[in-house]
Formats: structure tokens, C-alpha cells, sequence
């Protein structure tokens, strides 16, 4: 009562409960941290549209206003401008924390010697100890928000906590091989920090908690420039320049493509189970078989080129899946053949259409 009866819908059974039809079900506060990103206002359109009010919480480190803005208005919306490493006071049912640079580029310097785009200038310098503090503090704060008012809290983990698996493909039960003192440590050891955090104020405070360990995910919204495998193909092929494949093209990743996320997203909050669940689609492809899919889809003569791989390059990646689908009923439905054509037709607009990429 103290906080505006945000522990109602829980203790009423709403949350993660069935919804027997033709009763309406309650409006729910959720928050989103890191809102304005790419998986996250995708999350936020789902919310919008099923009837939540959404909080999105972002400082727009890599997020974009473009991304929600067609949310700028709707009563049951509001945006932030808030870095999670500092404390938040909010009254809420739900907190999806997502805010976390993610992407390569964003969190290591790069040795290969590319030509980069202005804004990746930019990212190289942005401080690494940041994405340590968003991970460690961030989630400590916003888990202190969940414990403060009794709210259901899910962590956006990462494949990335599996580090360069000597197991194939990574079930929830393998704990990982992560260089702890190698550049791309800051992420990883960042996240499985982040991981334990959670499952301490669990175990500890009685937190409800849930764990989510993405996959490499793409989808429209993607940042052009994050230096991701897919935006870098996609843009690059759009832009008819070469396709840069680092090292010899043999290491594999699975792709999902981002709508199959969200639901999983959101059915892991709604359901009885904390995780972790690996959230990804098992479709495992080298990173050659990848660039012949964007030379199928965008231009069968983009040309490839190769380049030096970065340090600590996972060898390979591909969930097992047989817990969410278990346990969660979920399994991606998106296949790449399927999925990056709605991807292209989004880098399409954004590269040549407008000017979108400009700071708001
Ligand atoms: P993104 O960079 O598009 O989104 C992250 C958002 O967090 C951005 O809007 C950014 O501005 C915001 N943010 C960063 N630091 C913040 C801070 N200190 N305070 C407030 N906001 C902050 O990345 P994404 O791909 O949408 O990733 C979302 C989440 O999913 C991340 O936690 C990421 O680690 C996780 N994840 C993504 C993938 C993937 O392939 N996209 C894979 C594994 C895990
Ligand atoms: N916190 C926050 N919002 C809240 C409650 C807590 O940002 O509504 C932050 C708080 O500032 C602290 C962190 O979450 O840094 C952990 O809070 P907790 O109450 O678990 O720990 P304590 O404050 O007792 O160290
Ligand atoms: N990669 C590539 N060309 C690029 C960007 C990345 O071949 O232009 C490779 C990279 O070395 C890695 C894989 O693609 O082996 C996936 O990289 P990404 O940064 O997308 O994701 P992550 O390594 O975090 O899984």
C-alpha cells in the first residue's frame, strides 16, 4: 500500500497467471531499462500493445529516441533520460533490465585496423568501466528497486557467459570458459556478475527473479554501425562495398531474430521459472555460410574480404534449447532465410532514406 499497490497484482495472482478469457486482465507498470536500444523497444511495442504502462529508462548510450518514438505521446508511456549506475526511485510490478552497451564495438577497443564510421570513433573511447559499472551497479540498483517494492525483476544475461565453450551446443548447466582478464572480460565477467547479483537477492531478499541468456539476436533497429557481424554484412552489402569476414569465416553463431526474443522474453517474466534459459535460435551458421545468406538476400555479388579476428573469439555458439521449450513453452519460430529481409528493408530506409542516425 505504501507504494501504491503495486504488490496487489502480484498477491491477486496476476502476474504469471493465466487470464481466464473475456476477463480483463490488470494493467501492469512495467519498466524497461535500456528501452531505447534495439531489443528493448521492441520489448516496449509488445507491452504497449498488450495494455501495460511502460517506464523505459535508458541515457541513451547507444539507444535512440527514434526507436520509441512513435510511443512520444500515449498516456500509458513514459521515457526517462536516467543511467542505472545511479539510484532510481520508482513504484512498479516489473522491471525488464536490459541497459547494457552490448555490442563488441561499444565495450572493447577493436585492433582491426578498419575504416570506422565517426560514431564507432566515438564508441572506442567510451570509457570500459562503464559497461563493468552498468552491469555490477546498475544491476544491483535496479534489483534494490525490485526488493524496495516487491517487483519481478529479469535479467537480459548473454551467451556471452558460456565464453569460448568447450561444450557444443551450450546447455544452462555448462558454467563457461571466460578469459576473466581479456578485453572482451568487461562484458562477460560483467554479466555472470550481474547473474549472481540476481540469484543473491533472490535467494537473499526474496526477490522474484528471472534470467534470460541471449544469443545473438538481429532485427530492425539494430544500431547500422555496432560493428556486429549481421549490421556490418547488412550495411555493408547495401553500401555495395565488401563484406568483412574476420579470421577464416569458421566460427559459428546462431542467429534469432528479434520478435522470437521478445516472446521469450516476455513468457519467461509471466511464467513460474527463474532460469536461466538460453534464449536463441539453434540455427547455427559459420560466418561464411552467414555472408552467402546476405549475398542471397541484398547482392549475390557483394564481395568478401577477409580480415584479422579479434582476441578471445568464441569458436562457436548454439543453445540448447530444451529447457525454454520445456519449461516455457518457447521456441523461435524465425528463421534467418525469413528474418533478414525485414531486417534489410529497415537498414534500407535508415541508410538511404532519412537522416534518422542523428542525435535527437
Ligand atoms: P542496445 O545497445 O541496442 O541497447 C542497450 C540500451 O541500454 C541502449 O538503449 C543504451 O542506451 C542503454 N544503456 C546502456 N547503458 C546504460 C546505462 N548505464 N543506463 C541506462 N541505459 C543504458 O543493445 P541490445 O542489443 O538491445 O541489448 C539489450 C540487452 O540484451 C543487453 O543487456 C544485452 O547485453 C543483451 N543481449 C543482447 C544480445 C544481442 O544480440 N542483441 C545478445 C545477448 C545479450
Ligand atoms: N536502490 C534504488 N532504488 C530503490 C531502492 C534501492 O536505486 O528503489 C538502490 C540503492 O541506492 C542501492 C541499491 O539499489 O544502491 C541496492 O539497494 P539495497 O536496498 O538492496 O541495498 P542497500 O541500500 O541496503 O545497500
Ligand atoms: N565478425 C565478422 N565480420 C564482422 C564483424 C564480426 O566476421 O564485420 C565475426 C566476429 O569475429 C565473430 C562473429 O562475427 O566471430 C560474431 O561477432 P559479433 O560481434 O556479431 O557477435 P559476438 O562475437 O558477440 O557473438
Amino acid at each position: 500500500a505504501v507504494h501504491g499497490g503495486y504488490r496487489t497484482a502480484l498477491e491477486r495472482g496476476f502476474v504469471g497467471a493465466k487470464v481466464p478469457l473475456g476477463l480483463k486482465r490488470k494493467r501492469l507498470r512495467v519498466v524497461v531499462t535500456g528501452g531505447a536500444g534495439f531489443v528493448g523497444s521492441h520489448l516496449v511495442d509488445r507491452l504497449i500493445e498488450r495494455g501495460d504502462n511502460v517506464i523505459v529508462v535508458d541515457n541513451f548510450f547507444t539507444g535512440r529516441k527514434e526507436n520509441l518514438v512513435h510511443h512520444f505521446g500515449n498516456p500509458n508511456f513514459e521515457l526517462i533520460r536516467h543511467d542505472v549506475v545511479e539510484p532510481l526511485l520508482l513504484e512498479v510490478d516489473q522491471i525488464y533490465h536490459l541497459a547494457c552497451p552490448a555490442s563488441p564495438v561499444h565495450y572493447k577497443f577493436n585492433p582491426v585496423k578498419t575504416i570506422i564510421s565517426f560514431s564507432q570513433l566515438l564508441l572506442r573511447f567510451a570509457p570500459v568501466l562503464s559497461v563493468h559499472k552498468t552491469n555490477v551497479v546498475g544491476t544491483l540498483n535496479m534489483l534494490g528497486l525490485a526488493k524496495r517494492v516487491g517487483a519481478r525483476f529479469l535479467l537480459t544475461s548473454t551467451s556471452e557467459v558460456y565464453g569460448d565453450p568447450l561444450q557444443h551446443p551450450q546447455t544452462e548447466t555448462y558454467w563457461g570458459n571466460v578469459n576473466p582478464i581479456g578485453v572482451r572480460s568487461c562484458y562477460d565477467e560483467g554479466k555472470r556478475t550481474a547473474e549472481t547479483l540476481t540469484m543473491d537477492y533472490h535467494r537473499g531478499a526474496q526477490v522474484e527473479v528471472r534470467i534470460a541468456r541471449i544469443f545473438n539476436t538481429y532485427g530492425p533497429r539494430m544500431c547500422i554501425d555496432d560493428g556486429r557481424v549481421v549490421s556490418n554484412f547488412v550495411a555493408q552489402a547495401l553500401r555495395k562495398e565488401a563484406l568483412t569476414v574476420y579470421g577464416d569465416g569458421k566460427q559459428t553463431r546462431s542467429f534469432q531474430y528479434v520478435s522470437d526474443l521478445v516472446e521469450g522474453l516476455i513468457k519467461l517474466m509471466e511464467g513460474e521459472h527463474v532460469g536461466p534459459f538460453n534464449l536463441g535460435n539453434p540455427g547455427e551458421f559459420t560466418m561464411l555460410e552467414l555472408a552467402k545468406v546476405v549475398q542471397d538476400t541484398i547482392d549475390p555479388d557483394a564481395k568478401i574480404e577477409f580480415r584479422p579476428n579479434t582476441a578471445d573469439d568464441p569458436h562457436k555458439r548454439k543453445p540448447d534449447i530444451t529447457r525454454a521449450k520445456e519449461l516455457l513453452g518457447w521456441e523461435p519460430k524465425i528463421s534467418l532465410r525469413e528474418g533478414l529481409p525485414l531486417m534489410v528493408s529497415d537498414f534500407r530506409k535508415r541508410i538511404f532514406d532519412d537522416h534518422s542516425e542523428v542525435d535527437l
